[in-house]
């Protein structure tokens, strides 16, 4: 669980990476879901064309589809899921059916103020999907790849306006989410104001807490 700019997917990445297990990220599965058109896909596209939220329903039916995969049989992480009370308790009933109870929620803090100054110094490469920051992480030559030398572009959404409503969104619906698996004893917070690497050393002592 995680602001936007929390460093989420950085920290999801190296999760599955160390543990062999499949990253679910509703972001990305609504795209793909877009991009091969399924039903769900559909009824999702109606929503976000309007600049809604997908409803539970769609996005949960979505999750539990993935879930029964095969390759979650030895646990699997999700990213940008639950963001609702609803959500989570879909989840508690998929997850039991599947043998796979959630057994760690990782709660990435990260100051509003920082949030501000990574998502609005946030720059990518059209080219090569390198990500930069103009104050954490600059290329050599302002604007410019390091890599290609292409021009570096801000997505639309990185604005401070656009933030706030993420930001509003994530206090009003996953707030809840986070307070409902404190009393469950799931929740190790993350100091997400440290380095990559001592964000994530975080991370791996918490794992090994649960350890079968
Ligand atoms: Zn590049």
């Amino acid at each position: 669980m995680g602001a936007a700019g929390s460093g989420k997917g950085t920290m999801s990445a190296k999760i599955v990476a160390l543990e062999h297990i499949p990253h679910i990220s509703t972001g990305d599965m609504f795209r793909a879901a877009l991009k091969e058109e399924t039903s769900l896909g559909l009824e999702a596209k109606k929503y976000m064309d309007k600049g809604l939220l997908v409803p539970d329903e769609i996005t949960i039916a979505m999750v539990e589809e993935r879930l029964r995969k095969d390759d979650c049989k030895a646990g699997y992480l999700l990213d940008g899921f639950p963001r609702t009370l609803a959500q989570a308790k879909s989840l508690e009933k998929m997850a039991d059916e599947i043998g796979r109870p959630l057994q760690i929620v990782l709660n990435l803090e990260v100051s509003k103020d920082l949030l501000i100054k990574r998502i609005t110094g946030r720059r990518l490469c059209p080219v090569c999907g390198a990500i930069y920051n103009t104050e954490f992480n600059p290329p050599k030559v302002e604007g410019i790849c390091d890599n290609d030398g292409a021009a570096l572009i801000q997505r639309k959404d990185d604005t401070v306006e656009q933030l706030e409503v993420r930001l509003k969104e994530h206090n009003d619906n996953t707030r809840p989410v986070i307070e409902y698996y404190r009393t469950h004893g799931l929740v190790h917070e993350i100091n997400g104001e440290q380095a990559t690497d001592d964000v994530f050393n975080q991370i791996v002592n918490a794992l090994d807490t649960v350890r079968n």
